[in-house]
């Protein structure tokens, strides 16, 4: 059966439906202490076979597990992004479902309406998501790889504007430059936000992605590529003011502009306003479902479970 929204609320009642939902997609079936890895563990029955009381005398379903070895008491939320939120664990697989099904992203404020949260928990859920899918292992791409730059946001508003915002990188009317690489035969992508485009940052950019002396770089002629194309098994260049956007040898950077395509349709659409300083965040989201295209959203939220553990705090997030 397709998972949907609707199917997941018929199968996710309770909380403890949803902590147990949560079990199947992060230890499929195998619970695993967080503290020491081993699996001789045990789950901790509620003495009125419901609920446990909390500290503060509430009541919750939540399902804790008992570590053997190291006498550790757990539940399948310790030491992920959803440790110690106050939201339910119903509403945050609805929500970490929302966020792998939908192309364009989804708005903090449509979550606040649509599960009755406040504005700064609902922002901050999903700034936790989308921490979860961001690319955390450097295997380098090699083989033929795509790299081109685009320029994300400025308030054309604040044009005459003598606005202190005006200062730094993206700030006021300036644009936030935004350089991806995408590894042409897995469509994996990786984009980050750079303070300037010249042939340093675009070159350290590259080189933290590929393997250098197996890719071939295909870019357009923008000429902050050349020193770093010298230094790579090949560099193909198509010259877009020329109208040549493919030639039989390479697609150059047509991949990317597909994805920048996609990336501002979410950005406007969905976002409207991005601070650049929050701008990774987003990269993490829109990379992560565009290399992930071959899944189906419940594919792709399976495998987001087995990356929920790693937590970002609301410190951390507004630093
Ligand atoms: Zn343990």
């Amino acid at each position: 059966m397709k998972t949907t929204i609707a199917s997941l609320s018929r199968e996710i009642i309770t909380e403890a439906d949803a902590y147990l939902y949560l079990e199947n997609m992060r230890w499929h079936g195998e619970a695993k202490c967080p503290k020491c890895a081993s699996t001789d563990v045990h789950y901790v029955e509620p003495t009125n076979g419901v609920s446990r009381t909390t500290a503060g005398g509430s009541q919750s379903e939540r399902r804790v597990w008992r570590c053997t070895p190291c006498r550790k008491q757990f539940s399948v939320l310790t030491g992920t992004i959803m440790h110690a939120t106050k939201i339910s664990v119903r509403t945050s697989v609805m929500v970490i479902f929302e966020m792998c099904a939908s192309k364009n992203g989804v708005a903090a404020r449509e979550i606040e309406r649509k599960y009755g949260l406040c504005p700064r928990t609902a922002w901050h859920m999903l700034h936790r998501i989308r921490e979860a899918m961001s690319h955390d292992d450097y295997v380098l791409f090699s083989g033929d790889v795509s790299v081109d730059e685009v320029y994300i946001g400025g308030n054309p508003e604040l044009r005459h504007a003598n606005d202190p915002r005006e200062v730094g990188i993206g700030r006021g009317t300036k644009k936030t430059p935004v350089v991806s690489v995408i590894d042409a035969d897995t469509h994996q992508i990786r984009s980050h936000v750079v303070l300037s485009v010249d042939s340093k940052s675009l070159g350290d950019v590259i080189r933290v992605n590929v393997d250098t002396a197996t890719t071939t770089l295909h870019t357009d002629l923008f000429p902050a590529y050349l020193s770093v194309g010298r230094t790579m098994a090949g560099h193909y260049r198509v010259n877009h003011k020329a109208g040549v956007y493919a030639t039989d040898k390479t697609n150059g950077t047509n991949l990317c502009e597909n994805y920048f395509a996609q990336l501002k349709r979410g950005l406007k659409g969905t976002h409207i306003h991005v601070d650049p300083k929050h701008l990774h965040r987003y990269l993490n989201e829109f990379d992560y479902r565009y290399s992930t295209f071959e899944l189906t959203d419940a594919e792709r939220m399976a495998d987001l479970g087995t990356r929920l553990a790693g937590r970002l705090s609301y410190t951390e997030v507004t630093a």
